[in-house]
This record gives C-alpha cells, sequence and structure tokens, in this order.
C-alpha cells in the first residue's frame, strides 16, 4: 500500500514536474518572443523617429528654398540730378518676398555699409539701394561689389507679412545672414542723347566728323 502510494506521489511529482518544465520552457519562449517583439517594435520606433526627422529636415530645406531671394535679378541704374547735375549709381531689384534687408559696399578690403531708405522691405516693392557717385567725379563705380543680407520679417515689423524660416539660420538681422547675395557692380552703359548719337553713327559711318 506504502509503495503504491509512494509510486503515486512520485508519479505526480514527475507529472507536475513536467508540466512546469513545459510550462515554463514556454513561458520562456513567449518572453523571449515579446522581448523580440519589442526590440523590433524599438528598432521600427527608431527607424521611424529617424524618417519623420529627416521629412521634417526635407520640410525646412524646402522652407528654406521656397524664401530664398533667388538670384541677383537686378539692375543697375545711373540717375542724374537734374539739380547738381552729379550722376549716381543705383541698384534696384524687386523682392519676392518681405525681408529684412542689410548690406555693405564692398571696396578693396574695405567695407562700408550701404546706404539704404530702410531695413524691411514688402514683397513686390522695388527696392533702391545707392552705390556711388558717378560723374563728375568718375565714369564707372569704384565700389566692386554689394554684399546684402537677407532675413525674414521680425515680429516687430508692422505692416509686413509675417513669416519665419525655421531651418537654423539666424533670424535676427544683428546676426549673420540668413540667405546673401554677392553683386558685382557695373556701371550700365550711357545712352548718348538722340543728337549724340546721330552724329556719333555719321561719325562711325564716313569715317569723320560732318558737323
Ligand atoms: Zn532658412
Amino acid at each position: 500500500m506504502n509503495t503504491t502510494l509512494t509510486v503515486a506521489a512520485v508519479v505526480v511529482s514527475v507529472a507536475a514536474l513536467i508540466v512546469s518544465w513545459v510550462y515554463g520552457a514556454r513561458s520562456a519562449a513567449a518572453s523571449q518572443r515579446s522581448a523580440d517583439a519589442s526590440e523590433t517594435s524599438s528598432v521600427h520606433a527608431k527607424a521611424s523617429a529617424e524618417s519623420a526627422a529627416k521629412v521634417a529636415q526635407v520640410e525646412l530645406d524646402r522652407d528654406h528654398e521656397f524664401y530664398r531671394p533667388g538670384d541677383p535679378d537686378a539692375t543697375f541704374v545711373i540717375e542724374r540730378n537734374p539739380r547738381t547735375g552729379e550722376e549716381n549709381l543705383f541698384f534696384t531689384f524687386v523682392p519676392k518676398h518681405s525681408y529684412r534687408i542689410l548690406g555693405d559696399a564692398v571696396q578693396g578690403n574695405s567695407r562700408s555699409t550701404l546706404s539704404m531708405n530702410d531695413m524691411t522691405y514688402v514683397a513686390g516693392k522695388p527696392v533702391r539701394v545707392f552705390v556711388d557717385v558717378l560723374r563728375p567725379h568718375r565714369d564707372t563705380s569704384s565700389v566692386e561689389e554689394l554684399k546684402l543680407r537677407f532675413y525674414p520679417p521680425d515680429p516687430v515689423d508692422k505692416d509686413m507679412d509675417q513669416w519665419t524660416c525655421r531651418c537654423g539660420r539666424p533670424t535676427n538681422s544683428s546676426e549673420a545672414a540668413h540667405w546673401t547675395w554677392t553683386v558685382p557692380v557695373t556701371t550700365p552703359k550711357r545712352v548718348p542723347p538722340p543728337i549724340l548719337a546721330a552724329m556719333q553713327n555719321e561719325k562711325d559711318r564716313l569715317g569723320y566728323n560732318t558737323f
């Protein structure tokens, strides 16, 4: 009897052991699977965070390009002061967005602040920058190039459409430029009055002056 009971007890314990081993093995496998799954999901989360960051960066770069002032599609014009007879050289362009604009005139190793009407410029309205006095002092400008610094409008700028570029470059006009234009200065050809042009044409045609 005792022996039967003992055998029965051993059988039960063995069965319990087997059950617990199988269950334990299953549970270990399950927890391994769950660990794998969470590792996979953290890899996915990291990858998706990275790709979200990339997308965000692409968007910021696209904004930066969108707001870029474009190529210096600009002209130099000579304006004659009818009172003094002086000729002044101006640089003009039409900005496609509203900006704060500051600039320097470069001549050899020296830079001087450009004289501009204002610091804030509205999209679509011509900007006029005084470059140099020409005649009677000189025929062409001694200023070699203009360096213009463009910034988004400052929140304090009233009457400006407010926008900003969040690409990380400076947006405060006391800092380095957000965008820069380097514009070589060219003096436009002077158009002679019609009578002088006619005289020059005649001279060119005949090889001598008939006047
Ligand atoms: Zn930007």
